[in-house]
């Protein structure tokens, strides 16, 4: 594992096949992506023309479930598979209202290593620091966590759009668990994940990642709750993300293919 300030090889980013993080940025309207991804992003808006409308869907979900957590006064939060960086991110949100929150962010794509500095710009008064780690060694990223976060207080877990990314084989529930296991009650896990609204669509897509490296898992809404297992799900528990304390001006859809959740630990 790497820390952001000892810097990245060029020779990790290869541009040659499509990413994940990437294809979720071009997706976004960001500017770091190449051809390979305008390649694969193009097969996928024709096989699921919603899937910009679901990116911001997202990214929108990660920004109301920031503020909710900050307004019932979380001020750590550990956001693994940050990707890359969109402003607002979470801790211009998360600042914003409390300052002095402190964010540890983590990722294991080099292109977000290498813009990790847009995510180091903490207030003052709070503190932001980056991790080059993998979520399938929970260990290593608690341990990191460790050296910026109070784990005597509570804590704010953020898997956005992330676990969509580990397959079954690789135990994402036994990874969630082990994630949350030394935070105390009353911590937060923020989740959201993709679910197979079509899946011979669901099938297209995950040819398409594959070809990049990385299979792409939907999961059905009751495996996505297990997620929150043992947990308090704040209202109104796992649902499509728009449904999800709607801002007054968002477009509420009922299709979305996304499922989003907060919950507490007891
Ligand atoms: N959470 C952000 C970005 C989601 S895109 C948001 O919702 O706006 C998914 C991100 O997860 C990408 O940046 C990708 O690099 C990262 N990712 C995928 N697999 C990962 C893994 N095994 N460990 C850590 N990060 C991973």
């Amino acid at each position: 594992m790497k820390d952001a300030d000892t810097g990245f090889n060029a020779e990790d980013i290869d541009t040659s096949k499509p990413h994940s993080a990437r294809l979720y940025d071009y997706f976004l309207g960001g500017n770091d992506n190449y051809p390979a991804d305008w390649e694969a992003a193009s097969k996928i808006l024709k096989i699921f023309p919603g899937v910009k409308e679901t990116a911001r869907a997202n990214r929108e979900f990660m920004h109301r479930a920031a503020r909710f957590l900050t307004n019932r006064g979380i001020q750590q939060f550990l956001d693994i598979g940050t990707g890359i960086p969109t402003e607002p991110n979470l801790h211009q949100i998360v600042q914003q209202i409390t300052p002095s929150a402190r964010v540890v962010y983590a990722d294991n794509d080099p292109i977000v290593l290498r813009h990790a500095e847009a995510l180091l710009q903490s207030t003052p008064e709070g503190s932001t620091a980056y991790a080059d780690a993998d979520v399938r060694e929970p260990e290593a990223i608690i341990s990191y966590a460790r050296e910026h976060l109070d784990f005597e207080q509570p804590i704010a877990l953020s898997l956005v759009a992330l676990l969509q990314f580990v397959i079954d084989e690789q135990n994402p529930y036994q990874i969630v668990r082990t994630l949350l296991e030394p935070m105390i009650p009353g911590s937060y896990l923020i989740l959201s994940h993709p679910w197979e609204f079509d899946p011979e669509t669901w099938d297209k897509i995950d040819t398409i990642y594959r070809q990049g490296g990385t299979p792409v898992r939907a999961r059905s809404h009751s495996e996505v709750s297990r997620f929150f297992e043992g947990l308090e799900l704040c209202d109104p528990g796992v649902v499509i993300s728009t449904h999800w304390h709607p801002d007054s001006e968002m477009q509420i859809r009922d299709q979305q293919p996304l499922y989003v959740g907060v919950a507490r630990k007891v």
